[in-house]
């Protein structure tokens, strides 16, 4: 059973950890849970503008700075069990004198029995000075379980005296799955006032609001699209695969009740321009959920453990705006060299395990779509079945996936006709990838504009077919290499077999 806020924290107390790091936004929600921890002890609270307050009154009592008051208050545990409780200080946790003289208290506090102070940090940012990394805990507020949700929603539905169905209660309950009590109400005032009800319709209102987190976090990158499996042509294998899990997520609640495992995601293997980028979003387009990209990049940081929280928020944030699509594009450049000799670091190999174990772990809704180019240096870890669903190869199209391409990105500009002879235009691009074919099409449309031409001809297409240099010709090397690290593993081909 998963232990409420107030239990983890009084077992931190308990256990004597020091000083307790909490990671949120809502420090309301947090002065609870210590107000219940500590009942019967002494509690100072230091803000950065009024200095010293009144924990339970919030009244100041003495303008000082964090030094001042880490002074003012450290002896305060040999006379009673003491709560020092600092808001967004994480800007001092680099000053020398904090570190020591939170140090101090936090030393007291192991070694010296008749000493009793512990340490609350509560910030939306996590800073810790490697001087302190024996003595923090970083603390996460469990957010709602399913039926938790499902509790405040029944709550809030009694409180303004509405009905519900019981099928839209359990589908919302699961789009709201990953926000924290406080965005939860929030989100459920915004629905009644909205309609005054709550329906299937105020699912889109979540999406937004989850929305809004993601621009805010700046980890994840929320991907907006126009495409659908629709313009993918050819990988036919893999769109039928992505068709029976789109059936799962469209009745997530009923398959997880009916005991179908919740999909975990796929990895897209394959040639550049083949159509990876192309199908993660029309995977997210087909479980009509949202696509969120993770740059691992992006998460690298320049302090010690920095990285590792920024990855631990960034995949938090993915489950909070969960069901949604999460995106690792270039996955093999991300953990290149991971646990090998050369290429990779600490941090990476950290990053990667992490990430690693996240996926194992994961019973969420996040569906992961790594895609990747090369994956000789991938960590063969990653590769194993049980990480992801499946695992795709993406090779140069075949005849019969040509000739779709050409006809999707002819028909997205309205120049397709009956006319266009698609035999020779298979047998003539042979090597091409689907970049190169729209780039044929794209080249060919534009030049009968130029020349006032309202149709184009098989003739016309076959210039361009013949001025077009194909992949295969222009990274020959790097083709030969993917394919050949292909053939070693156990991996499935996204395209059908071509009949002749
Ligand atoms: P890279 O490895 O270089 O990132 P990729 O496999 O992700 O390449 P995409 O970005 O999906 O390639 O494809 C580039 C463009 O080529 C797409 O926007 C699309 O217009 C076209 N394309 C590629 N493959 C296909 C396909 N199978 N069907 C239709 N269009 C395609």
């Amino acid at each position: 059973m998963k232990r409420s806020t107030v239990d983890i924290l009084a077992s931190y107390i308990d256990a004597l950890h020091p000083i307790i790091y909490i990671n949120h936004f809502d420090f309301n929600v947090i002065d609870d849970a210590i107000a219940r921890v500590g009942e019967n002890v002494k509690c100072v609270e230091f803000n950065n503008a009024l200095g010293l307050l009144d924990f339970k009154t919030k009244s100041p009592m003495y303008e000082c700075d964090l030094e001042q008051f880490l002074k003012l208050t450290m002896d305060d545990g040999f006379e009673q069990e003491t709560f020092l409780v600092l808001k967004d200080v994480h800007n001092e946790l680099n000053n020398p004198k904090i570190i020591a003289l939170l140090k101090r208290i936090a030393e007291n506090n192991l070694y010296k029995d008749n000493y009793n102070a512990a340490i609350f940090i509560l910030s939306e940012v996590t800073v810790i000075p490697c001087e302190l990394e024996n003595y923090i805990t970083v603390f996460d507020i469990p957010l709602p379980t399913a039926s938790e949700i499902l509790n405040i929603i029944n709550n809030f539905i009694i409180d303004m005296d509405i009905v519900v169905e019981q099928e839209t209660i359990d589908d919302i309950a699961l789009s709201l799955k990953g926000l924290n009590e406080f965005q939860i109400k929030q989100i459920l005032n915004l629905a009644y006032q909205d309609g005054g009800c709550i329906d299937q319709e105020d699912k889109l209102l979540i999406l937004k609001e989850k929305e809004q987190f993601i621009k805010k976090s700046g980890m994840l990158e929320l991907v907006h699209f126009t495409e659908d499996i629709d313009d993918i042509g050819g990988l036919e294998n893999l769109k039928e695969w992505l068709k029976r899990k789109a059936k799962v997520f469209a009745n997530l609640d009923k398959a997880i009740k009916f005991g179908v495992d919740v999909p975990k995601g796929i990895m897209i293997i394959g040639m550049p321009g083949c159509g990876k980028s192309l199908t993660a979003k029309a995977t997210a387009s087909l479980f009509e959920i949202p696509l969120v990209r993770l740059d691992v990049g992006r998460l690298l940081g320049k302090y010690v453990g920095e990285s590792e929280e920024n990855m631990r928020r960034a995949l938090k944030l993915s489950e909070a705006i969960s069901p949604c699509v999460l995106w690792i594009d270039e996955i093999e450049k991300a953990f290149a060299g991971v646990g090998s000799d050369g290429g990779g670091n600490d941090v990476t190999t950290r990053l990667f395990g992490q990430f690693l174990t996240w996926m194992q772990e994961k019973e969420n809704t996040v569906f992961i779509v790594a895609t990747a180019n090369d994956i000789s240096r991938m960590p063969p870890e990653f590769l194993r079945k049980g990480r992801f669903d499946e695992l795709f190869f993406v090779d140069l199209p075949n005849g019969e996936e040509r000739r779709k391409i050409l006809d999707i990105h002819l028909k997205k500009r309205r120049k397709w006709h009956k006319n266009i002879n698609s035999i020779i235009l298979i047998k003539e691009t042979e090597g091409f990838n689907g970049a190169d074919l729209e780039a044929v099409v794209k080249d060919t449309i534009e030049l009968a504009f130029i020349e006032g031409r309202d149709t184009i001809t098989t003739d016309d297409l076959l210039k361009s077919v013949k001025d077009t240099k194909s992949i295969s010709s222009t990274l020959k090397e790097k083709i030969a290499e993917i394919k050949s690290t292909i053939d070693k593993i156990d991996i499935k081909p996204a395209s059908k077999q071509e009949v002749r």
